[in-house]
């Protein structure tokens, strides 16, 4: 009987733990991927998303978001890519500083930058972002991407989650002192998006580059204006950067040769896929023709190079038109 006993206590104790490491599963994929702010330097931090697709299992944690803790207040660069996940990152921020956040400044109006925006608009902060964003935000586009990110990413974009406008929208260069410490934004776009700005910390060289730099990796092209962004990473390259926090993936402390990888990456596809549109060439030809021996190393060369070329080669197309 004694042995029976124990039996059952040893059973009830098995079910427990199995009825423990169950919900702690189901805890987990509530919980979505990790979020652990980096510190980056003396005053900034980031936190760093997945390299994958939006999806509700990864709550939209695909960009990275930064902030600076001044003596005034909290700056936070971009918003990330739903509500939960700005709340989250609050509550990193809140391991860091008991300041409240003052500001927020927006790179760029991609949903996976922007979704988490109402979190900090509801605690007061004050949103900052470049004026070409509005024709977005207005946009037919938009408004069919938010309806479709309700129903891909939900519950974590749900009909609670709305587009937030700036409280200032820019329409140049600004550089903002915040409890002491320089914010130096600048505008680069038409070059990912119409409305690009980077944010230089020149106190502590670092810059926060929204998705104009991509670390050693093939940059995702789509239909930028890679001219004007050619000419952005030039004005980027003036700045004494040493640190870069991009807009995915990991932090960068080779400042000069990411930017002027991405920005030689770009003057080449101009200049095969110019040519051979220039030549009438058909893209299938041009691409099969085009040595790409100096970026195929590269990550996401297979996934990302052909469809970046097609569309350098369309534009160049136009430009060629004009
Ligand atoms: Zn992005």
């Amino acid at each position: 009987m004694r042995t029976r006993g124990m039996d059952a206590a040893r059973w009830a104790a098995r079910l427990m733990v199995a009825a423990l490491a169950l919900s702690l599963a189901a805890g987990a994929r509530a919980e979505g991927p990790a979020m652990v702010a980096q510190q980056v330097s003396p005053s900034a931090w980031y936190v760093e998303g997945v390299s994958a697709l939006g999806s509700p299992a990864n709550q939209n944690f695909i960009s990275n978001a930064a902030f600076v803790v001044t003596p005034a207040g909290v700056v936070v660069i971009d918003a990330l890519g739903s509500p939960a996940l700005a709340e989250r990152l609050l509550a990193e921020i809140r391991k860091v500083t008991p300041r409240p956040v003052t500001h927020v400044i927006v790179t760029h109006y991609h949903a996976d930058h922007i979704y988490g925006l109402q979190a900090f608009k509801a605690q007061g902060a004050r949103i900052i972002a470049h004026g070409a964003a509005r024709e977005y935000m207005n946009s037919e586009t938009a408004r069919l991407r938010l309806e479709a990110s309700r129903v891909e990413l939900a519950p974590w974009v749900n009909d609670e989650t709305r587009l937030v406008e700036a409280d200032e929208w820019l329409a140049g260069d600004k550089t903002l002192t915040i409890g002491g410490v320089e914010f130096q934004i600048r505008i680069v776009g038409p070059s990912h998006t119409p409305e690009d700005l980077v944010v230089y910390l020149p106190g502590e060289k670092v810059l926060f580059a929204g998705d104009l730099v991509f670390r050693s990796r093939i940059p995702y092209v789509g239909k930028a204006d890679s001219r004007h962004w050619i000419l952005a990473l030039e004005k980027l390259l003036t700045f004494d950067a040493g640190v870069i926090v991009p807009g995915h993936g990991p932090l960068s402390h080779e400042a000069r040769k990411d930017m002027q990888l991405t920005r030689d990456y770009l003057r080449y596809l101009r200049a095969s896929m110019g040519k051979a549109a220039a030549n009438l060439e058909p893209f299938d030809d041009a691409y099969k023709n085009t040595d790409w021996s100096e970026f195929e190393h590269l990550p996401l060369f297979r996934v990302a190079n052909r469809m970046n070329a097609y569309n350098t080669y369309l534009l160049l197309e136009q430009e060629g038109d004009k």
